[in-house]
């Protein structure tokens, strides 16, 4: 395995200069955490209120880091400068990587991976933090697949070590270890999966989410399982809570990839816990309401 990693360390290629596409809560986050750990990025927003919103967010993360003493103003504007906002596709043109992170619609990435692809080097690598679409397929759009492959990160990117580096059917060697190289560059935990419905986290989250919404349906109060699974099973979240950080939308979204992928074991009732909750509009932590109540 050692000599394996050795020569996928030879065949990266250097990152020096990133970009993000899309400064949302993912975008924000993967700015952060790539300037933080001595990458530049260029953040490409479609308006200025959400490159705002990127960037406050970057701010928030590191006066928090300042305030627990393990930050100083003078690292805290280093890493600001380190990220650059931008509107205009123009400002991509040097990069090594892009990293794609707006909405999570089919057509809409793919427009964006085909125009960015139009303004980069013939050496520029592209990713998708896409959670739930097709590498494969969003790589159909693209002249040179060979340089695209999934890069996956988890919510809050700052906190969550592991990013799924997802390999299309036409993703290259070069390609993948530049992606895992970055990855470890930011300080995550790169693990390589190949494309399918869930790719690997989803894949075993849903079938645990299935297990909870059929305890619920069986009669089970979610707040009791929630206290076994976290203080007597010692997992930092039940399932109910989790589900509330994840977003009830964005789960109710993910559970229908998975059983449209796995018809046979991930089949969708259309009426569990998940599916009520977000047809009420409970959306989870980020409208206040979901399983629990937040103020
Ligand atoms: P978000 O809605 O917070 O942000 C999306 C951003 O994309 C917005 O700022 C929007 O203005 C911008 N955008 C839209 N069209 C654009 C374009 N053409 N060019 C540039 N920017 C554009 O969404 P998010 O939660 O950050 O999710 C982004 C991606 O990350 C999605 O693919 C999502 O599935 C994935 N993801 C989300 C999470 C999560 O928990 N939120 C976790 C992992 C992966």
């Amino acid at each position: 395995v050692k000599g394996k990693a050795k020569k996928a360390g030879k065949l990266a290629k250097n990152i020096n200069q990133a970009a993000v596409l899309g400064a949302g809560i993912m975008g924000g986050g993967i700015a952060y955490q790539s300037a933080s750990k001595g990458t530049p990025i260029i953040m490409k927003d479609i308006a200025q209120p959400a490159l705002n919103l990127g960037l406050n967010e970057a701010s928030k993360l590191l006066t928090t880091q300042i305030k627990r003493g393990r930050s100083t103003p003078e690292k805290m504007a280093k890493v600001l400068n380190n990220i650059t906002p931008t509107l205009d596709y123009a400002a991509v043109k040097g990069v090594d990587v892009i990293v794609e992170a707006v909405v999570e619609h089919p057509k809409v990435k793919a427009a964006v991976l085909a125009e960015v692809e139009q303004h980069v080097a013939d050496d520029t690598i592209l990713t998708s933090n896409t959670s739930t679409i097709s590498i494969n397929l969003l790589a159909k759009n693209l002249k040179k697949p060979e340089r695209f492959c999934g890069m996956h990160f988890f919510n809050p990117v700052h906190k969550m070590p592991l990013v799924e580096v997802i390999r299309g059917e036409n993703s290259c060697e070069k390609t993948i270890a530049s992606v895992v190289a970055y990855a470890s560059k930011m300080g995550k935990t790169p693990i390589v999966v190949n494309d399918c419905p869930g790719f690997f986290v989803n894949r075993v989250l849903f079938p645990y989410f299935a297990g909870f919404n059929g305890l619920l349906a069986d009669g089970a109060d979610f707040s009791a399982i929630d206290k076994v699974m976290e203080k007597q099973f010692g997992w930092p979240m039940g399932p109910a809570y989790l589900l509330d950080v994840v977003g009830l939308d964005t789960a109710h979204h993910a559970q229908a990839v998975m059983a449209e992928g796995f018809p046979d074991r991930m089949a969708k009732t259309g009426t569990d816990a998940v599916d009520v909750l977000f047809n009420n509009n409970r959306l989870g932590q980020k409208n206040t309401k979901g399983f629990y109540a937040y103020s």
